[in-house]
């Protein structure tokens, strides 16, 4: 496995307040002011993660005429449904905005291949760790900060997510726009806006991964209750509290 670059480990105290003070500061903004900060900020030094939920379809939505320009990014394990590739496809065609598909170094069939199998039930860690985490270490070295989809109604791993702040996992400065924002106000944007969404939402699927780690669920349920269902595990480390 080719080596991944370790993250830088702590922002300068400078930093560290310009972000606190930025993230104060915009809790009450529109998620496109946030954007918009964010671009101007970072420039071309700022990307943007996305599985293509309907949060980072607003996200890429309203990037689109706030800062087309951004970097866009999925972290295409080999193991996304069909329906979620489609949906790339869709944005770029509606938006202009060829969303990159960054894949880890092994295809499935060789990654499976070197475990006499697949690993994803057996340990699904280690398989987010190669198929994801190594994945985005090695294009956010090339970033000074990252752009997702998190809100803190989603988890209790999320709850305390900021606007702004600094990832101590990837050692660069993560924006969560829709940080303060819930399910039914993504979704009530989502319509009135138009923006292309993955039809398996249509069809129980709330949270969406790789397809063997996702299920859909019932009205009931945690909408991440379908994630990794049966087991412990609830994230794939990229937005664990670092
Ligand atoms: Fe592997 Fe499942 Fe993690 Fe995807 S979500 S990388 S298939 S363990």
């Amino acid at each position: 496995m080719q080596a991944v670059a370790e993250p830088a480990s702590a922002p300068s105290p400078e930093l560290r307040e310009e972000l606190a003070r930025a993230s104060r500061s915009l809790e009450q903004s529109s998620p496109q002011d946030i954007i918009a900060w964010a671009a101007e900020r970072f420039g071309s030094r700022l990307t943007m993660a996305t599985a293509f939920g309907p949060e980072g379809c607003l996200i890429i939505h309203w990037l689109a005429t706030v800062a087309p320009r951004t970097h866009v990014f999925n972290l295409e394990t080999g193991y996304q449904f069909r329906e979620t590739l489609e949906l790339r496809d869709r944005i770029a065609k509606r938006y202009g905005i060829e969303v990159a598909l960054e894949t880890p170094e092994t295809t499935v069939a060789e990654y499976e291949a070197m475990h006499g199998g697949p690993i994803y039930r057996t340990a699904p860690d280690q398989c987010c760790g190669d198929r994801k985490i190594a994945v985005i270490r090695r294009v956010l070295v090339n970033f000074d900060a990252w752009m997702s989809g998190i809100r803190r109604d989603q988890s209790t791993d999320r709850a305390a997510s900021p606007i702004v702040g600094w990832d101590h996992k990837f050692g660069v400065v993560k924006i969560s726009p829709l940080a303060n924002w819930t399910k039914a106000k993504v979704w009530d944007a989502i319509v009135r806006e138009n923006v292309p969404y993955n039809p398996l939402h249509d069809r129980g699927y709330v949270s969406i991964g790789c397809a063997p780690c996702t299920r859909a669920i019932t009205a009931d349920e945690d909408e991440r209750a379908g994630r990794w269902s049966g087991t412990a595990k609830t994230e794939c480390g990229l937005h664990a509290r670092g």
